[in-house]
């Protein structure tokens, strides 16, 4: 008697950004493909928000919620850079959207399914086809792509955490500039790192406030929370607004963790390439991840991990963390020359991630020509 038919063409572990970029674009252009997402939580309304440069047309544009053609950096002692976008765009969607999307492009096909709260056990990949141990009992696929996050312990050995704490507020009066996406402002070098605040009004009333740490401590919640409540009060609302929801992150910076192929089985987390060195931003790269993998699976091709950042800015990526961790206090000046020294196209591509190669050399030579350390009092030193 021959070998079972798989039940599956594809088993996608992980109903996140990666699982879900990937089987809505299977979704939408591979014909005759049964595919079945399977994730242990269950389904739940994420509540964040993604940021990301793109041009005016991308595949997420008709979710984009804010856009922001004009950029402020800034330091805590009042020195600041403003600039007009120029072909990239700094836009956002938010995690909700970009989910019912999904959901909408996989509920529309046959043979397409999403099973969440389900217990996933054991993975094994065999000659041609791999099994799954869950929940729902054993079940068998051609190929399975595991989007399940990397292993913990390398993740805790990252060398840079960013940790946010963010909260969208409404106030009560006009306070905001929704034309002005406020990058990083009000920087200021920490003795474990470099803080700074991430704006995004959505209009003159409502707005997302990050208080983001790029730290080399612990991920300490508590003192993240104080960043943020302090930033709401310099921001000058006091009681005259409203915290519509709050997120916390803590985002491992550096080399990608925990990608790779055994068999039929590919463990393809966001952290396995698609998410950038020094920002921890993945969407973007994960559609173009997602699209690639289509692009395979019609071709009768195997799907391969998302693809690292190449060498050259890899490794301005990792010297930029490795600036920061060695002179926060130097951070602020070193961004703010570099925000005000790059043409305006040349600063999106690389805070976007898409820097050519004279961009990577003219940033290098512009980071080079600074002084390594700026005479500024550490905020938090003992
Ligand atoms: C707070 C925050 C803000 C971010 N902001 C941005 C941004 O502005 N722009 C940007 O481009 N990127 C951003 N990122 C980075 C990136 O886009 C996200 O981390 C993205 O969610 C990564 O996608 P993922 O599918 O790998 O992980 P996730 O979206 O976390 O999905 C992983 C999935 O795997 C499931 N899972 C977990 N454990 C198991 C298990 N044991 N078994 C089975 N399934 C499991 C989870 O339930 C989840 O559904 C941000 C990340 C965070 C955390």
């Amino acid at each position: 008697m021959g070998t079972p038919r798989p039940d599956f063409d594809l088993v996608i572990i992980g109903a996140g950004v990666a699982g879900l970029s990937l089987a809505a674009r299977i979704a939408r252009s591979v014909q005759r493909f049964r595919v079945c997402v399977l994730d242990p939580k269950p389904r739940t309304v994420n509540p964040r928000s993604w940021c990301f440069w793109a041009p005016e047309r991308h595949g997420l544009a008709h979710l984009v919620s804010a856009r922001w053609r004009r950029w402020l950096i800034s330091g805590a002692d009042g020195d600041a850079a403003a600039g007009e976008v120029g072909a990239l765009i700094y836009q956002h969607v938010r995690a909700a959207d970009f989910q019912d999307a999904a959901f909408d492009a996989i509920a529309g096909r046959s043979g397409f399914s999403i099973e969440h709260g389900v217990r996933i056990g054991a993975l094994e990949a065999r000659d041609d086809h791999a099994c799954a141990e869950t929940g729902l009992g054993r079940i068998r696929a051609r190929r399975i792509v595991d989007t399940r996050p990397g292993d913990p312990v390398a993740m805790a050995r990252a060398p840079m955490l960013q940790l946010v704490s963010g909260a969208e507020v409404e106030a009560d009066a006009d306070v905001f500039d929704p034309d002005t996406a406020g990058l990083m402002t009000d920087m200021a070098g920490h003795f474990d790192g470099l803080r700074f605040v991430h704006l995004l009004p959505f209009s003159p009333r409502r707005a997302l406030v990050e208080a983001v740490r790029f730290s080399t401590g612990s991920p300490d919640r508590a003192a993240r929370d104080a960043d943020l409540d302090a930033a709401l009060q310099r921001l000058g609302f006091r009681d005259s607004w409203r915290v519509i929801r709050r997120e916390r992150a803590s985002l491992p910076l550096g080399p990608a963790i925990g990608g790779g192929s055994t068999g039929s089985i590919v463990r393809a987390p966001a952290g396995a390439g698609a998410m950038r060195a020094a920002t921890g931003s993945a969407l973007m790269r994960l559609q173009g991840w997602a699209e690639q993998s289509a692009a395979q699976l019609q071709h009768g091709r195997p799907i391969t991990p998302p693809r690292g950042t190449p060498p050259l800015p890899a490794r301005l990526e990792r010297g930029f963390l490795a600036r920061i961790a060695r002179h926060p206090d130097a951070a602020p000046t070193l961004f703010l020359h570099l925000a005000r020294s790059l043409p305006a196209d040349v600063l999106a591509r690389f805070l976007g991630g898409e820097g050519t190669l004279p961009d990577h050399l003219r940033i290098m030579a512009a980071t080079t020509r600074r002084p390594a350390r700026a005479p500024r009092r550490l905020v938090g030193a003992a």
